[in-house]
């Protein structure tokens, strides 16, 4: 249940936030699930550029995060970015999507919705898709600005009904996702760093709710 991130590349790391990406190999996607994503906003590289740029370094089919499955959101429903050259990964933002696991990859996959996520783990079995490359921004946060410094990691489930969707084997996939995405990019495994989409200044969605254990989700994070 804790796959370990692949180093693809001979590119050594250069520092947390200037290291090549060396794993992330290549993506695409992004859904989005009844989140206000609050993405839209500008493109910091020309569109082209980038997604050029990206398409040079992937294959069809590879994820950043080896086990994952990769499940492309509509190329609308995020931004083509090259981080962390473009933009340092300072955080990982933690959602409920209060709505199924299909649901939510179908929304991500749905043009006119606007929303996405790295990441979707299924209550069930912990299982992971991966449907926007972690170069590339999701529009996940509701908050450009921790869009562009962050990946986001969604739930299957309902806030409110905490034991039945946050399973345990939901919990430990996503503490090892986190756990291989903090060393990946240097990010210190805190609540400082690891935070709720509650916490994204200026949000207005709840998740992922007061029933997330938060205490176990971050032990588990550090132990991963
Ligand atoms: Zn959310």
């Amino acid at each position: 249940m804790a796959p370990v991130r692949r180093h693809t590349t001979s590119s050594p790391p250069t520092g947390p936030h200037l290291r090549v990406p060396s794993r992330r190999t290549l993506l695409r996607g992004g859904a989005g699930l009844a989140l206000a994503a609050g993405a839209s906003a500008a493109a910091p590289l020309a569109a082209g550029q980038a997604a050029d740029q990206n398409s040079r370094a992937k294959a069809p089919g590879d994820v950043d995060y080896p086990g994952a499955e990769w499940i492309p959101a509509d190329p609308s429903n995020f931004t083509a970015s090259n981080r962390p050259a473009t933009y340092p990964v300072d955080f990982v933002v933690i959602h409920v999507t209060q709505t199924t696991f299909q649901d939510a990859i179908d929304i991500f996959q749905n043009p006119d919705k606007n929303v996405s996520s790295h990441y979707v783990i299924r209550s069930s079995d912990g299982h992971i898709a991966q449907m926007v490359r972690e170069t590339d921004i999701g529009w996940h946060a509701g908050n450009w600005n921790y869009n562009t410094r962050s990946i986001g990691i969604e739930h299957e489930g309902w806030i409110d009904e905490p034991d039945r969707w946050f399973t345990d084997e939901m919990y430990a996939a996503s503490a090892a996702l986190t756990a291989n995405i903090c060393d990946d990019y240097g990010i210190p495994k805190n609540r400082d760093h690891i935070i709720g989409h509650n916490e994204v200044p200026g949000a207005d969605h709840t998740d992922p709710g007061p029933h997330w254990d938060w205490d176990r989700y971050i032990e588990l994070v550090r132990s991963a």
